[in-house]
């Protein structure tokens, strides 16, 4: 399976600006469920899709392709809310599995969209199937905040996968606790050009930094762009299987921790690679 997965994220990270069909399964329907408090999975099998639930309408995080969306608009109705309530798109990361249906999204909901300052360009550049452009509303730089209904999001970049990868964090409630929400960006290496890349050329510095930075914060629950970074399967198994006194399995501050490691080794490991690819073609 998760070489089933890899192939087509090295598709997409060789060519970002095609408007690329999307790899087959990624759409399946995957199902919707509440992490936690007022934040949802309306995603599909492979692709994440958050909804952050407030008195004053919702927040969508990351529309995921054009044929997603039909997907989401499902499982935020089958979550029993309406898929017109949303009033603010946060797109995803400028790659087109995480961006290609914000214009169908704002059409269909007249969101305002919420776009990393430094991933603009890809996202007014990008080309959709449909030739519909990708709208931005407001752009975000680190430490922003996106707020609705009494909920607070906080962007953090975590530059490398893309330019301007952000993060979002966010506060929430379980039984009379609170924990540190941690929307996970992307730390993924696969397909990606380190040594003499021309579009790039702080990639590496900005991989080290982002490693250093992803640590630093106190992730309790944590999700990510993708649901096979975070384990979503397995821990969608345990949700289900949860009994009353148990705990939430999205409560995972090891699991973040290990995964920022996991990704910090596949980074370096690749980059040995191709440093000593370019030293013996010299
Ligand atoms: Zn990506």
């Amino acid at each position: 399976m998760i070489r089933n997965l890899l192939l087509p994220l090295v598709a997409l990270a060789l060519l970002p600006l095609a408007a690329l069909a999307q790899p087959k399964g990624w759409n399946d329907p995957f199902p919707p469920h509440k992490i936690m408090d007022n934040l949802y999975y309306v995603g599909t099998s492979q692709l994440s899709s958050f909804l952050i639930v407030t008195p004053q309408g919702n927040i969508l995080i990351s529309s995921d392709y054009e044929t997603s969306v039909p997907v989401i608009q499902a499982a935020v109705k089958q979550q029993g809310f309406n898929f017109s309530d949303i009033k603010i798109l946060i797109s995803g990361h400028g790659h087109p599995d995480h961006v290609e249906g914000d214009g169908l999204v704002k059409e269909l909901t007249g969101a305002q969209v919420v776009v990393g300052r430094l991933d603009a360009p890809y996202n007014k550049a990008f080309k959709t199937p449909s030739g519909r452009p990708l709208p931005i509303d407001r752009m975000v730089d680190d430490g922003d905040t996106v707020s609705l209904g009494g909920t607070t999001l906080t962007a953090h970049l975590l530059p490398g996968h893309t330019k301007g990868c952000l993060a979002w964090s966010l506060p929430l409630k379980e039984n009379g606790r609170s924990y540190y929400g941690f929307l996970e960006c992307s730390l993924n290496i696969q397909g990606m050009q380190f040594v003499g890349n021309q579009d790039y050329p702080n990639i590496v510095e900005d991989f080290r930094a982002t490693h250093k930075k992803a640590r630093t914060f106190p992730v309790e629950v944590w999700a990510s762009s993708h649901g096979v970074f975070y384990g979503l399967d397995e821990k969608y198994a345990k949700l289900k299987a949860r009994k009353d006194g148990e705990p939430n399995p999205f409560i995972d501050p090891q699991g973040y921790q290990a995964h920022v490691s996991e990704y910090e080794k596949k980074f370096d490991d690749v980059l040995a690679k191709q440093l000593a690819d370019a030293k013996a073609k010299q």
